[in-house]
């Protein structure tokens, strides 16, 4: 069936082109070198993020890897120390390609837990300020929130605050990956600043959601982020102009959190639509943010099969390892296109080889 129809994109909530009132901000942004620093464009996105996250300073940074990389390094006594990690934590993960240990020289300590909250038993017992001859030296520990492996679940506020207290007793900085930090402000009902309170390091990224084509923010102590400038310019991540990304960045810090939530209902929209299709598909209940993920490995079709068939009928999604498909909400996504997305994966699954009643292990994995 060949047609004109434009795709209903849900690979990544990234994906989003700026809006006329970005380029009108860039337009009209006042620029300078930021690698002088005297970009005032690129001063006001810092000071505004600094005071939106309650913290002392705050630094743009390119993008949100180097935001967690650069957060890692500018912890303070590092080299050789462990990170400890969630293990389904990003900073651990693939996409972040080793940074934590190739860039920053840390070790990695991951520590399990469900829906992306590390077992605090295990917490409590690998944090350790000093180190010994059987184990290193713990140089930070970090949280994910909302936590993208774990189908954006959310970390509670009894998390964190627990997280925290381990982490200050011992004096160790804790870093939180907030990547899509506003998705976690909306589910929790709180402030950007209250959930940005549980980290002494807190990242956000202005392109989830938020609608920047570009950056990411680190928020912090002063000290921490006079060190985060030397460690973005080691780097390359010391930008000229980017003042005119800034101006994009000041228009998507604006976004409503009532926005967001907007893209969540649609999520939960989307869940609850695919459930009445095909019960196994997910669990409607954990999808609590923009994020979901399907599982179709009783379908017959993997993840790659999936994906092709469902971009037949102008529906993209993006394979997560052999099984799993990842859809996310955004502000190109409407209702409407919700509704047409979940009738056209029904049209791809009454087409899989087994039905959703038969339950065939189709590939000999049960
Ligand atoms: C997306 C993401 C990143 C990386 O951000 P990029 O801007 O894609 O480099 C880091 N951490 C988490 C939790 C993410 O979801």
């Amino acid at each position: 069936m060949l047609s004109n129809r434009k795709p209903i994109d849900l690979r990544t909530d990234t994906a989003t082109l700026p809006t006329p009132e970005m380029y009108q901000a860039m337009a009209a942004a006042p620029l300078g070198d930021d690698g002088w620093r005297d970009d005032p464009t690129v001063l006001e996105l810092e000071r505004t993020t600094a005071t939106l996250l309650g913290k002392e300073a705050a630094l743009f940074l390119p993008s949100g890897t180097m935001a967690d990389l650069v957060a890692l390094m500018a912890a303070g006594r590092r080299h050789g120390g462990e990170l400890i990690a969630h293990d389904g934590a990003w900073v651990l993960g693939g996409a972040s390609h080793g940074g934590y240990a190739t860039i920053a020289g840390l070790a990695a300590r991951p520590i399990p837990g469900p829906r992306g909250a590390m077992d605090l038993e295990m917490l409590e017992e690998a944090i350790d300020p000093i180190g010994h001859h059987r184990a290193p030296f713990t140089a930070i520990v970090a949280i994910e929130n909302t936590h993208t492996a774990e189908n954006g679940a959310v970390l509670s506020i009894e998390h964190m605050s627990a997280v925290k207290a381990m982490a200050e007793k011992k004096g160790v900085t804790l870093f939180l990956d907030g990547a899509r930090l506003p998705h976690a402000a909306v589910a929790l009902g709180t402030t950007l600043a209250d959930v940005a309170s549980y980290g002494d390091l807190v990242t956000l990224s202005l392109c989830k959601a938020l609608g920047a084509p570009a950056g990411s923010m680190l928020a912090g102590s002063a000290e921490m982020i006079e060190r985060a400038l030397l460690y973005r310019k080691l780097l390359g991540g010391a930008m000229r102009q980017s003042g005119l990304l800034a101006a994009c960045a000041l228009v998507a810090l604006r976004t409503p959190l009532s926005t967001i939530e907007t893209y969540h209902a649609r999520a939960a929209r989307l869940a609850e639509g695919l459930g009445r299709i095909d019960p196994q598909f997910a669990d409607p209940e954990l999808t609590v943010t923009n994020l979901l993920t399907l599982d179709v490995r009783h379908t017959g079709l993997d993840a790659a099969q999936w994906v092709k068939a469902l971009a037949a009928e102008d529906v993209l999604v993006a394979p997560m390892g052999r099984f799993k498909l990842r859809l996310l909400t955004h502000s190109e996504v409407l209702d409407e296109d919700i509704d047409e997305a979940i009738a056209r994966f029904a049209i791809v699954r009454s087409r899989c080889p087994s039905t959703a009643t038969e339950q065939l292990a189709g590939f000999g994995v049960a």
